[in-house]
């Protein structure tokens, strides 16, 4: 994770304090961000958090109202856009219609009357595997080819930052999985810090090193996709990214290791690293893959917090896996989804059951917090 430093030698680029208010409306709230050079970084979150404009201030597209910008320690806060070692693909492609695919990527280079600009047009049409596609125009390219053109003619300028708003937006489901890999491959191979703005979850974690998740104008939360899932600080990440059970406790006890919570009744533990707490009352959350089913009263395999009294009151098979809801005797319904490996017996509608799972799956967040 990189938490935010004061060292000068910080060689990537460096957001401090950074504020946009649009009249009386604050896009941007007091941002702080470090993002290592080199590295592929996601800003995460819903339309409206700020994301773009987070990214059109670090293209100079926007002055901040507060704060700056600095790149490998340069202040670039009210540079000219095109005076930054920057650019931005974005999601419409903006490729030149009447120019053909070769043109359209040798076209920056002309323009600065630079040497050696078809030897690297090649190079750039052979990272996105598309030289054998030069000399078509954008609008005989498929989606995909046309990103590709747009990526390669930003690379082209060698900018130390690549900016991605939304650049797999227009793209069908299948297409866009196959250009994140694609887009994670040509990063690998450029070595360029890529950030890449996105509010779909699962693209954010396919391709980034480090996510940023934004609400409301706010970071809440930055740190490798991984983290972020299995420790999440807040009730926005823990739903943004994926899904959460979220139960209400109290905590009874504390030790260094672990939090013990009376969880309606039921005594539950959670790693003391993975509780997030003001005060006594929390919500106990826990991904629906980590619970485990069984028979009521039957002793699950994984040592854990046994949750007796469910009753299955949904159960939709979806292939890989068996989404049950459970009906608690609290009365909330709980998701547990199962791995359909063969080996484990499904359940059906109105049959009792009881719920487990690991103490260390768990995490506690602070019940101030909305749920959803
Ligand atoms: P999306 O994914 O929908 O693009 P986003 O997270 O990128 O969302 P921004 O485009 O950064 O969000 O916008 C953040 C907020 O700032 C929104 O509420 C938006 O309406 C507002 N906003 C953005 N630009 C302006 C502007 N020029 N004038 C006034 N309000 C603006």
């Amino acid at each position: 994770v990189q938490a935010p430093s004061s060292d000068d030698s910080f060689d990537g680029l460096r957001l401090r304090n950074v504020t946009k208010s649009f009249g009386s409306f604050t896009a941007v709230d007091d941002l702080d961000l470090d993002v290592p050079r080199g590295a592929f970084f996601a800003l995460l979150g819903p339309s409206g958090c700020g994301k773009t404009t987070t990214l059109r201030m670090v293209a100079g597209l926007e002055t901040p109202t507060r704060g700056s910008i600095t790149l490998a320690g340069t202040d670039i806060t009210y540079a000219k856009p095109y005076r930054r070692p920057v650019n931005t693909v974005f999601q419409n492609y903006a490729l030149f219609p009447h120019l053909d695919i070769y043109e359209n990527v040798a076209f920056g280079l002309k323009r600065r009357k630079v040497s050696g600009v078809d030897a690297q047009v090649r190079q750039m049409l052979d990272l996105v595997e598309l030289e054998s596609q030069a000399r078509k125009k954008p609008t005989q390219l498929s989606g995909g080819q046309q990103q590709r053109v747009a990526l390669a003619r930003a690379l082209i300028n060698e900018p130390e930052v690549l900016l991605l708003d939304e650049p797999l937006g227009a793209l069908d489901l299948k297409l866009r999985r196959a250009m994140q890999i694609e887009l994670k491959r040509i990063q690998t191979e450029v070595g360029l810090t890529f950030i890449h703005v996105t509010h779909d979850q699962e693209e954010a974690m396919t391709m980034a090193d480090t996510v940023a998740v934004m609400n409301a104008g706010v970071i809440e939360q930055m740190g490798a996709p991984e983290e972020l899932y299995e420790n999440p600080r807040t009730t926005f990440v823990a739903n943004f990214l994926g899904q959460s059970n979220l139960i209400e406790g109290e905590v009874k006890s504390r030790s260094s290791d672990f939090i013990t919570v009376d969880m309606h009744g039921i005594d539950v533990s959670v790693p003391a690293d993975r509780a997030h707490l003001d005060g006594d009352k929390a919500w106990i959350g826990i991904r629906p893959e980590k619970v485990l089913i069984g028979d009521a009263g039957e002793v699950l395999d994984a040592p854990g917090n046994s949750i007796p009294g469910g009753v299955v009151s949904d159960v939709s098979f979806v292939g890989v896996s068996t989404q049950y809801l459970v009906r608690m005797p609290w009365g909330q319904e709980l998701q547990v989804f199962q791995q359909n490996t063969g080996h484990r017996r499904l359940y059906r509608n109105g049959e009792s059951v009881e719920l487990s799972w690991r103490p260390d799956y768990a995490f506690l967040l602070d019940h101030s917090q909305d749920a959803r």
